[in-house]
């Protein structure tokens, strides 16, 4: 007796979600070995990790899972343009002809030699040396072009590869935006560099104990919506967000007794990607309805919180007065309007982490210009030291000393992750048209702030963007909250309004 379309769908299903939490069982191992692991547990870990992900993937290339997805396709579900049904098999299908298209041999050769390539590029960046890693980058760079080659069937290589993060997105629609985007932003630092008006950042480098800065960072979180009885704060070396999966999400940060910015900060950034991790629909977990757009998505979403929300004065009229009861020996006496310029200080500099929010979007578009020029053949491996420099130059007015400082700086190529930088950058430019659109359907927001009210904004967010999924793309998803298209407009409007007052420029 064959099985209906309907019927074949909900076994898809089934199968879909338990290579999620396979993945999700990685992704639980993976936040222990950043958190509490014992160093020597390392080797131990990389077994499990990979077991998991080699179960995963296994499940999810398996050729009848080819057959499940063309036959509930025929289904009456599947054609009603999104509908839960629809939007699942559309996704699935997407992931499952990326994770197949690419030879078993290639995929293996990708991680070996990436594995390796990172060795080599800790090793050379430490010693500051490109000509070590440079090789490594090639033969990655060739490898990716294969995959690319893969995947994309005749298209651009590069969209091949930043489809994996940003899914539907491509150079040809990207490169306008980020075009018009670089023009406003070079004349806008240009103008702030020019500016007599500085802040007086030491304000953030006095003494901020340790154990305050975690409670402050906790409340603050909490207040802006993110439920700690379904999540925790740890700490580790690089902050992140994992959502583990429904009623599990975990933040991640780390504490400089000398640094108020850098722990704050992450905490409420990665409080946004934990707001969208527990905004999605848990019993669509495992499944693309229950799961984030793209990275570009999730980063907008920090950013927003981080950014546009932390980084407002409105926030500060509330939070000031708390923490000037939390840090009374660094902040009493302290203005808001000066410990607002503090925060906000606009200043170009070399490193991509550190840097503020008008220049940082400025180290993103010279990674896209360069990652894009190694796929396509226009610039060889060897001569990126060359081309950083000359970049950072155009962009920023300053040149790095040395390449640790320079094309040395960032994990992600020596990974193999290339289309990936241009992630932070749309988050950045959808997180300005979101919180736009905000503002306008939600009343006074900055009112709101001052009287600490965030939930609104939150629920605002939960409806809008959490709770769908992936039933939209990212573009389309855009198109559906605010009524346009992605337009650099709505950044460049709030840097140019928010810098422009504090520097008066
Ligand atoms: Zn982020």
């Amino acid at each position: 007796m064959p099985r209906t379309p309907d019927e074949v769908y909900t076994d898809l299903i089934r199968r879909v979600k338990a290579v999620a939490l396979l993945d999700s069982c990685g992704a639980l191992l993976h936040w222990d070995q950043q958190t509490y692991m014992p160093s020597r547990g390392s080797e131990h870990r990389a077994e499990q990790l990979a077991l998991l992900a080699g179960l995963a993937h296994a499940q999810f290339t398996a050729p009848d899972i080819g057959d499940l997805l063309s036959e509930a396709a025929l289904g009456g579900g599947a054609g009603v343009p999104g509908s839960s049904v629809a939007v699942n098999l559309r996704e699935i299908r997407r992931a499952y002809d990326r994770a197949t298209r690419v030879p078993r041999k290639l995929v293996e050769e990708l991680a070996r030699t990436s594995a390796l390539a990172h060795d080599i590029w800790v090793e050379a960046r430490r010693a500051s040396d490109f000509a070590r890693f440079s090789p490594w980058l090639a033969k990655l760079v060739v490898l990716k072009r294969e995959e690319a080659a893969a995947v994309a069937g005749g298209g651009v290589l590069y969209d091949a590869l930043l489809d994996e993060y940003e899914p539907g997105e491509t150079v040809e629609r990207l490169t306008p935006i980020f075009d018009e985007l670089r023009t406003a932003l070079v004349d806008l630092v240009g103008r702030i560099a020019g500016s007599p008006k500085r802040p007086d950042t030491s304000i953030l480098h006095r003494a901020y104990p340790i154990a305050a800065q975690e409670a402050f960072g906790r409340t603050v979180a909490a207040a802006v919506g993110f439920d700690f009885q379904g999540g925790r704060l740890d700490v580790t070396a690089h902050p992140f967000c994992s959502g583990i999966g429904p009623g599990d999400t975990r933040l991640t940060t780390r504490y400089n007794l000398h640094d108020f910015g850098d722990a704050f900060f992450s905490i409420l950034h990665e409080a946004g990607h934990g707001l969208y991790d527990q905004g999605l629909e848990s019993e669509h977990y495992g499944t693309p309805m229950g799961e984030a757009v793209s990275l570009g998505i999730h980063e907008s979403q920090s950013r927003l919180w981080e950014n546009f929300v932390g980084r407002s004065r409105a926030f500060w009229e509330y939070w000031l007065p708390r923490a000037q009861e939390a840090f009374p020996e660094a902040l009493t006496g302290v203005a808001l309007d000066a410990f607002v310029f503090a925060v906000n200080e606009v200043r170009p500099s070399l490193i991509r982490v550190d840097a503020d929010e008008a220049t940082y979007n400025l180290h993103i578009l010279l990674r896209f210009e360069l990652e894009r020029a190694l796929i396509d053949g226009g610039l060889s491996a060897a001569d990126l030291p060359e081309a950083w420099a000359d970049g950072m130059e155009r962009l920023l007015g300053i040149r790095p000393p040395d390449d640790a400082q320079g094309c040395l700086q960032d994990v992600h190529w020596s990974g193999g992750s290339f289309g990936y930088f241009p992630t932070y950058t749309l988050g950045n430019l959808y997180a300005a048209q979101f919180f736009a659109k905000a503002r306008t359907e939600l009343g006074d927001l900055e009112e709101q702030f001052r009287r600490g009210e965030f939930l609104p904004l939150k629920v605002w967010l939960n409806r809008k963007i959490h709770r769908e999924g992936q039933r939209h793309r990212a573009a389309d998803l855009v198109v559906a909250v605010t009524g346009e298209p992605l337009s650099p407009l709505h950044l460049l409007r709030y840097m140019s309004d928010k810098f422009g007052a504090l520097y008066a420029v």
